[in-house]
Parts: C-alpha cells; structure tokens; sequence
C-alpha cells in the first residue's frame, strides 16, 4: 500500500493503530466483513490510499443487531446498576482523554482536519461529554403524577432505554458525532450498532477498542464499517432496531426515514443547515471579524452549523467585510497534521468537486468573488477561504448547503429586525443562527424570531454537553445534547396502581 508523506507525521500510537489490521466490533469480538469487502481509507492532503476497513453489509449488520438485542434484554448490561452504568460510560471518557493526543491525529489524518483543532475540539468534547453523560445514568427518573379524574389509582411513570439503537454518522466530526449518539444511548441503558462515515472510519473502531477496555459487555457497543446505501440502509431497515439516529445529509435523512417506517422504529436526525449570521448597524467590528469568520471557516466549512450566510447592515459593511478578508487570507492553509495548520484540505475529491461547483455556479449567477474560490497546491483537496459578495436569496449558493469555506454576503439597510429576519428565515433549514448587535433588546427579540435550533448572539457556533442541539424545519427532528439528549434514548411507561 502507498505510504503518504503525511503519515511520517503521526506520533508512535497513532502510527501502530495505522499499521493494525482493521475488523468490526460485534459481540465483542474482532471480525471481518463476512463477504470480505473492503473500503480504502484516502489521506485528503494527498488523495492517496493508507489503510483500509471492512465494508461490513447486510449480514454482519445482522450479526450486530442480534448481539445488540441480546446485550440488551439478558445478562449483565440488562441487569447492572445505573451507578456501575455511569462508571463504565465515565471510564470510556478517561480512556478518550488518557489517548486523546493519538485520537487527535488520526482524526486529522483520516478527516483532513487541524490536529489542534481535532484535539481541543473534537476529541475534548468526547470525553466531556461522556463524563456529561454518565452522571445522567444515576438520575433518569418518572414521576408521580396525581389523577386529574380522581380513580383511585398510584399513577406514575418509568423512563427506560429505548432498545438497540442504530446510530449512523458523517465524516465532518466523525468521533465527535459517534460520542454524541453513543454516550447518551449508553448512559440510558440502550445497547448500540453505529456505522461510521466511509470517508472516516478510523476513530469509531479505535472507540471500539476503548470501549472494550473500558469494560462494557460484549454486544453492548458494536461498530461495523461499511458504506451508507449497504450497511447504512440496512440498519435503518432492520426490523429489530427500535431507534436510529441520524446525522448526515437532509438527503440521506429523507431515505433513512423511508427504510426506518417498515417496523415503525424511532427516529431522530440531525440534518444540514444553511445558518444565517445578521450583523447590525451596531456592532463592534472587533467582535464581528473573527467570530463570523470562524463561524464559517472553522472545519473548512463542513460543519452542519457553519455561519454560512452573512447578513451585513450598509453602515458596517465595508468594515467588516475588509477584515474578513484579511482574516480569510491570514489562515495558514497545511496538512491536518501539521500543528501550524488552520485549514486542512476538504475531506474527498468529492467534496472538492461539490464546493468548487458551487464557487463557479455563484459566479455564474451573478455574485462577486470578493477573496479565495482556487485551490490551494496541486494535490490533496485544498481550498482557498472564499467570501462572495452581492448575492441574493433566489442564488443556488444562497439556497443550499454548500458544506465548504464558502461565506455568501448580502447587505441591508433597515434597521428593524424584521426584513432581514424574513430573509434570515426564508430556508428550508434551521439549524442555528447568529446575531450581532450591543443593543441587548434587539439581541433578544431577533433571537426569539430566528427559526433555528441554536442561536449566538455576538458569537456562531454554540455548542456544549448540557445545551440541547438540533434542528428547526429540515434540519431534523430532536435534540442530542443535555437532558435532551437523554429523553431520545429513553421511552415513558404509564403505571397505574388500584388502590
Ligand atoms: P451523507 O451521505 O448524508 O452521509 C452521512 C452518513 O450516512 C454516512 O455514514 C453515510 O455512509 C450514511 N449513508 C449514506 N447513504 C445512506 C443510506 N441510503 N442509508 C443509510 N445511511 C446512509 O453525507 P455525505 O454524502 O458524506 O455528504 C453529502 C452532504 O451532506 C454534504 O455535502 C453536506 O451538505 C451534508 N452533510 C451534513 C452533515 C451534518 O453534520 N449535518 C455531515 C456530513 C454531510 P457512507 O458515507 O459510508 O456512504
Ligand atoms: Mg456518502
């Protein structure tokens, strides 16, 4: 197999993770595919092939899902305390921070991503939010809820585990966005089947061997690698799955929901986005340049909360954007791996082709190149910072999600908030939002306007483990994070008692 450059750079551990042979977790056991297909695993900062992972399929997410079944309705999970629950899922946190570092870089080698960002974002927000997490297991609790008709029943509620939990995930925070999904579901008692990204497999099976550590029983954690319409689709179809959960494409999401009505399982999704950032005429420059610019060029733009449309009042407009400028061609554009690096490359050629198509069709339509939009080298999948100017609300790159470091721009001279919420509001999406402004009602009353699942006033991105996140209109159903997050994994049983 061909040895990029770019793996002389990663650190002992990472480099024997590398090197090992790669199965899927079932049962607690190390198997491969049983039609013994593989996926090549690609380094985005030179597009060549360094490992490969088992394209699990039908039967071994069969496989997965009978032991996830097992684990769940007899022997020790079934019946371990809620306090011996949180110590397990707790110990997984520690053991996420303890090889954090190796975690980091083989997230930046596999996703593309800065390994400091990887390890001060990404994978710290694993083992807090595990650590999160666990402390639920001990308090999921009913009520007791008086009878409004006044029978003479004790009445009162049980929150259990939903089941065996299906749980599929993107490339963009690939370990992240499995700990968002398998931490709660553990904490709550549900057993798990995830399927990581195609792109980026490696975290979730290095998960598995820490979870396996840690001590969970077998079939209570289970991966299989393999590609979405296969293994994917098949998990979502699978009659025996009680939840799935989601995370991908709005596309990807509508044909989840198709496969998942079969046996009727539960579903949340937490879709795409196309997020608005409003800055008012009153806003302090100084605060605006780089949480805007963040706010979209943090991941290179592939996250679903991306700030990936600016909303501009005419009297700062000229302020702001220059610097946004200047701080778009300040990043340090590199190899994930490399510690300098500020923007790694795109995660595929596919996603390469995608976010360039969509620099040249706003071209096309009519919006102004005003910095970026070329690749950056001549291998890998890198891209330059891209702001486009004069845009409108009917252009393709105003409508749909672009996944890349492309801001589009567009300005306004009122300075009510209601045209420019209108057109803040006019998408198919509503995942987050921004608004910036020092006048502390407008904050307030534009934040409680704006239809989307999270909003930051003078900040983007506003994420947390005990802060719900998800989506308004298409961008899903549910919220992960918080108690929230803990409520999607569990189901309410009504008990009454004739006194
Ligand atoms: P995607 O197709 O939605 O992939 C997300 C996950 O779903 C992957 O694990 C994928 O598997 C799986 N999948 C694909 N088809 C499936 C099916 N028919 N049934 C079950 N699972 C299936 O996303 P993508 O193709 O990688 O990216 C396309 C676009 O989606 C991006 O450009 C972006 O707009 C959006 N996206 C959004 C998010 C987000 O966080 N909301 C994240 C990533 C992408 P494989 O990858 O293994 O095929
Ligand atoms: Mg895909």
């Amino acid at each position: 197999m061909n040895k990029p450059v770019t793996l002389n750079r990663l650190g002992e551990a990472a480099s024997r993770f590398v090197a090992s042979e790669k199965k899927l977790y079932i049962d607690g056991q190390w198997v491969a595919a049983e039609n013994g297909g593989v996926i090549e695993v690609v380094d985005p900062a030179t597009g060549m092939v360094f490992d490969q992972v088992p394209a699990g399929d039908t039967a071994d997410i069969d496989h997965a899902v009978a032991a996830a079944r097992r684990a769940f309705e007899e022997g020790p999970w079934a019946e371990m305390t809620p306090a011996a629950r949180g110590k397990l899922v707790w110990k997984l946190g520690d053991l996420v921070e303890e090889h954090a570092d190796e975690l980091a870089e083989l997230e930046a080698l596999d996703n593309g991503k800065p390994v400091g960002d990887a390890r001060n974002g990404d994978v710290a927000f694993c083992y807090e939010l595990l650590r999160y997490m666990a402390g639920w297991s001990t308090k999921i609790c009913g009520e007791t809820i008086p009878l409004s008709s006044g029978a003479p029943f004790h009445a009162y509620t049980l929150r259990q585990p939903v089941g065996v939990c299906g749980q599929i995930v993107p490339w963009n925070f690939s370990l992240m966005m499995a700990v968002w999904k398998v931490a709660p579901a553990l904490a709550a008692g549900c057993t798990v089947v995830l399927k990581p990204a195609e792109q980026t497999p490696l975290t979730a099976i290095r998960l598995a061997e820490l979870a396996e550590e840690a001590g969970f029983p077998p079939g209570v954690f289970n991966v299989v690698t393999g590609y979405g319409e296969t293994a994917g689709a098949a998990l979502a179809a699978h009659p025996d799955v009680d939840k799935i959960t989601f995370t991908g494409s709005t596309e990807v999401g509508r044909k989840i929901l198709d496969v998942a009505k079969g046996n009727l399982k539960k579903v949340s999704l937490e879709l795409g986005g196309k997020s608005p950032m409003i800055v008012f005429a009153d806003a302090d420059p100084e605060v605006v340049i780089p949480a805007v610019g963040y706010g979209i060029f943090y991941n290179m733009g592939q996250a679903c909360s991306a700030g990936t449309r600016l909303y501009l009042h005419k009297d700062i407009a000229e302020t702001v954007l220059e610097g946004l400028k200047a701080f778009a061609q300040s990043l340090v554009v590199g190899v994930g791996l490399d510690p300098a690096t500020q923007i790694g490359p795109l995660v595929s050629e596919e996603q390469f082709e995608r976010v360039t198509g969509y620099i040249s069709a706003g071209v096309k339509e009519g919006a102004t190149l005003y910095c970026g939009g070329s690749q950056v080298g001549d291998t890998g999948y890198f891209i330059e910072p891209t702001i486009l100017t004069e845009t409108t609300q009917d252009m393709t790159v105003v409508r749909e999600e672009i996944f890349g470091p492309v801001l589009v721009v567009s300005i306004f001279d009122d300075d009510g908030v209601d045209a420019v919420l209108k057109q803040a509001n006019d998408s198919i999406y509503g995942l987050a939002g921004s608004i910036f402004t020092r006048d502390v009602s407008r904050a307030h009353r534009a934040a409680a306007k704006l239809k989307a699942g999270t909003i930051g006033v003078n900040t983007h991105h506003v994420v947390d483990p005990a802060l719900p996140f998800g989506g308004f209109k298409q961008s899903g159903w549910g919220r992960e994070q918080g108690h929230e997050a803990i409520l999607l994994y569990t189901e309410v049983k009504s008990i009454g008692v004739a006194l």
